[in-house]
């Protein structure tokens, strides 16, 4: 059997406002670094990493947004194809979080409906600087039928879990 060969396959891609975290936790994830600086830009369009659930090999495509968050342009064709959207907030910055209809928005016009999304609350490891309370957003995505996690980029807290989590959920709704 070659490393080719995988049991599934799935487009996950990361959603939310600039400067929550979106790049450092796909790179968390697919590489094993948190990068330095404020330059966490990843010069292609997705990146891939394999990983075994249950002895089966599950195949993840994860598109990262690398800038187009400013401008509202991420477009149907970028949703479109998507099994699981992952929307990421940063639980320092309230307006991060007050943004979230503004996407779900974007995901109910854009998204096939079979789409799994999960609400992440990104910086965990900057608990003092909170100002967004776990509950608020428990209880938000609860509402949403949407999975919530909170996650450290930086620490590398709950990173796994999150693609691992995703990954299960895929294979349950495939
Ligand atoms: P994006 O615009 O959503 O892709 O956000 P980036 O991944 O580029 O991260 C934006 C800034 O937040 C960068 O300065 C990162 O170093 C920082 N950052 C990202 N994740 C974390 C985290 O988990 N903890 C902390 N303390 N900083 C983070
Ligand atoms: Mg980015």
């Amino acid at each position: 059997m070659s490393t080719e060969d995988y049991d599934y396959l799935f487009k996950i891609v990361l959603i939310g406002n600039a400067g929550v975290g979106k790049t450092c936790l796909v790179r968390r994830f697919t590489q094993g670094l948190f990068p330095p600086g404020q330059g966490a830009t990843i010069g292609v369009d997705f990146m891939i990493k394999t990983v075994e659930i249950k002895g089966e090999k599950v195949k993840l495509q994860i598109w990262d947004t690398a800038g187009q968050e400013r401008f509202r342009s991420i477009t149907q064709s970028y949703y479109r194809s998507a099994n699981a959207l992952i929307l990421t907030y940063d639980i320092t910055c309230e307006d991060s979080f007050r943004c979230l209809p503004e996407w779900l928005r974007e995901i109910e016009q854009y998204a096939n409906n079979q789409v799994v999304t999960i609400l992440v609350g990104n910086k965990i490891d900057l608990a003092d600087k909170r100002e967004v309370v776990r509950q608020r957003a428990e209880e938000f995505a609860e509402a949403q039928s949407m999975l919530y996690l909170e996650t450290s980029a930086k620490e590398s807290d709950n990173v796994e879990k999150l693609f691992l989590d995703l990954a299960c959920e895929l294979i349950r709704e495939a």
